[in-house]
This record gives C-alpha cells, sequence and structure tokens, in this order.
C-alpha cells in the first residue's frame, strides 16, 4: 500500500534519528507531525537536550534555524526551505551595526534573536520577545542600542524607561505591521469580553489598546492559565491553530486573518521530507561567526 507523506516522513525520521522542530507560525500540518512546536529559542533550546538526535530539520526561517546551528554544533540542522528567510533578519547588517556602535561606543548592543548570525556575532548580548525587557534591564547602562525591531525597541523603551536607541532606526516585521489598531477596535466592540492580546512587533498605537503585550510562547501560556475564554490575536495566523488545539473549550479569533507571514509558509510536509531524505539544505555557519554568536546567545540563556 501506498504511504502518505506524513508516515513517509516519520519512517525517515526514524531511521535517521532525527527531530523535526516546527516554529509556532507553520502550517497545521507540520505543527502536527513536529517533535516540538514553540518559538524559536525554545526550539533551540529542545534541539540541544535531544543528546540522540543526529539531524534537526527547522522548520521555520534562515535565523531560527541558523540558531539551532551555532547552539548545536554536533548534529547536522535543516532548513527545509532555502529561501525561507525573514526580511526584518536581512535588515540589519554588519555595516549597520558597526555605524552605530561608532556614532555610540559606550552603549551596549541588544539583538532580537531575529537576526542573523554574523549580526549576532557583532552584539553584546541577544533577546527575545519574551525577554527584551529583563535583558535590557541587566545591562548596567541608560542607553543601549537595540536592533533589528523597531517596534519592539519601543516595547522595550516604554517598559524600561531607557534610552533604546533602534538600529537600523526602522526595522520592522512586514507580517505583524499588518495589524490595524482600527481593525482590532472595531473587533473589541463586537467582542467586549475578549482579551485582545498582540505581539511586541505590532505597532506602537496596537500595543496601547492590547489587553496583553506577550511572545507567541506568553501568549500560549496567558491563553492556557487565564480564567478568560474569548481572545483576539494580533500575531501571525499559524499560532491561533496551536492556541485552538491546546484550549479547545476556549475561543481564538485572529485580528487580521491576512497576516499571514509567506516566508514562514514557504514550508511544506514535501520539502520536510526531501531535505531529510536527501540531508540537503544543511544550515551551516562559519565557526569564527558562530563562537562569537554563541556567546552572546549564551549571555542571554545565563540571565534565567
Ligand atoms: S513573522 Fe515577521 S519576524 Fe517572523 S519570520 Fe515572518 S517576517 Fe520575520
Amino acid at each position: 500500500m501506498k504511504m502518505s507523506i506524513v508516515e513517509k516522513i516519520l519512517k525517515l525520521k526514524k531511521e535517521k534519528k532525527a527531530v523535526i522542530l516546527a516554529h509556532n507560525y507553520q502550517r497545521p500540518e507540520i505543527q502536527d507531525i513536529a517533535d516540538y512546536v514553540g518559538d524559536s529559542i525554545e526550539l533551540s533550546r529542545k534541539a540541544a537536550e535531544e543528546k540522540d538526535a543526529k539531524i534537526i530539520v527547522f522548520s521555520a526561517v534562515d535565523f531560527m534555524a541558523e540558531s539551532a546551528a551555532i547552539l548545536n554544533p554536533d548534529k547536522k540542522v535543516l532548513l527545509p526551505t532555502l529561501g525561507a528567510r525573514c526580511p526584518m533578519a536581512q535588515m540589519l547588517t554588519v555595516y549597520e551595526i558597526k555605524k552605530w556602535k561608532a556614532a555610540y561606543p559606550l552603549a551596549p548592543v541588544v539583538l532580537y534573536v531575529n537576526t542573523l548570525a554574523e549580526a549576532k556575532a557583532y552584539c553584546d548580548i541577544c533577546c527575545t520577545s519574551a525577554n527584551a525587557v529583563e535583558v535590557v534591564e541587566s545591562l548596567d547602562s541608560e542607553t543601549v542600542l537595540f536592533g533589528p525591531d523597531s517596534n519592539l525597541a519601543e516595547y522595550v523603551r516604554r517598559k524600561t524607561g531607557k534610552n533604546i536607541i533602534p538600529i537600523p532606526e526602522k526595522g520592522f516585521c512586514p507580517t505583524h505591521l499588518l495589524f490595524q489598531p482600527e481593525d482590532a477596535q472595531i473587533l473589541k466592540r463586537k467582542n467586549p469580553d475578549a482579551v485582545l492580546m498582540v505581539h511586541p512587533e505590532c505597532t506602537a498605537e496596537m500595543q496601547e489598546i492590547a489587553d496583553f503585550i506577550g511572545s507567541t510562547s506568553q501568549m500560549c501560556r496567558y491563553a492556557r492559565e487565564s480564567n478568560e475564554k474569548r481572545f483576539i490575536v494580533a500575531t501571525e495566523e499559524g499560532l491561533i491553530y496551536r492556541l485552538r488545539k491546546e484550549n479547545p473549550e476556549k475561543e481564538f479569533i485572529p485580528a487580521y486573518e491576512e497576516a499571514v507571514c509567506p516566508n514562514m509558509k514557504v514550508n511544506t510536509l514535501e520539502k520536510i521530507y526531501t531535505a531529510l531524505k536527501e540531508e540537503e539544505n544543511v544550515v551551516r555557519v562559519p565557526e569564527q561567526i558562530a563562537k562569537r554568536a554563541r556567546e552572546a546567545l549564551k549571555r542571554m540563556f545565563e540571565l534565567k
């Protein structure tokens, strides 16, 4: 009998001692076959814990697979689609970082994990959207260079009261920019009992009307632990699938149905199968870059 694509992937996975990690924004069918679903850093940590795994299939975008490769140098990390690139990560070049460092030589550089490895190699410490405030608060400096997301930078500025200088000046996630406060207000009026959850990559105007601001992992925890029953969700639509699956008795309303990250969605079951079968699209980070980027990531982990 002919095997389905899911059966073929699961068979190969077992034979090759592979783990499949899927970001919260991946297609539902990918989330369903993954060993773990989570945000980028949760997944990289999971990968490091999988002592027996030889191969990691990281179904997400470039910078996430790079972080997994940096943190797991003894494993083969595969990105199902080589063209899965995060446009926000591309917005911050090494040239730009050096330019801002020259202008503010005493200011530490904090980079969101949504950056390429070569950029991470030039920062003092990394952060995620879940811990950006704690990371910046831990630094003994009132002025901090922060990139590449200017909306997350603004969130951190409001929370810490520090002088946060966004690098580049207007880095952004095109998907999270799609959320408009006017649309969210209409939804709130129609659903007065629903909690509006907003990702900090959304604009400051969206953040201002939020009932809860958090990363994807924080949204999952909040929805699970809260007594509230209905939620309006302002982040990439892939998270809605996970939220509904984990909380079948609760209701999740997308703040904007078209908020789809095309870069995340280029991964498919077929591409996962081919990457694993051929062991292709191996993510490689030159060791001199990986070493420095690893230190910046480890500094972040040590804070917890
Ligand atoms: S949702 Fe935004 S930040 Fe995340 S991968 Fe897509 S473009 Fe990049």
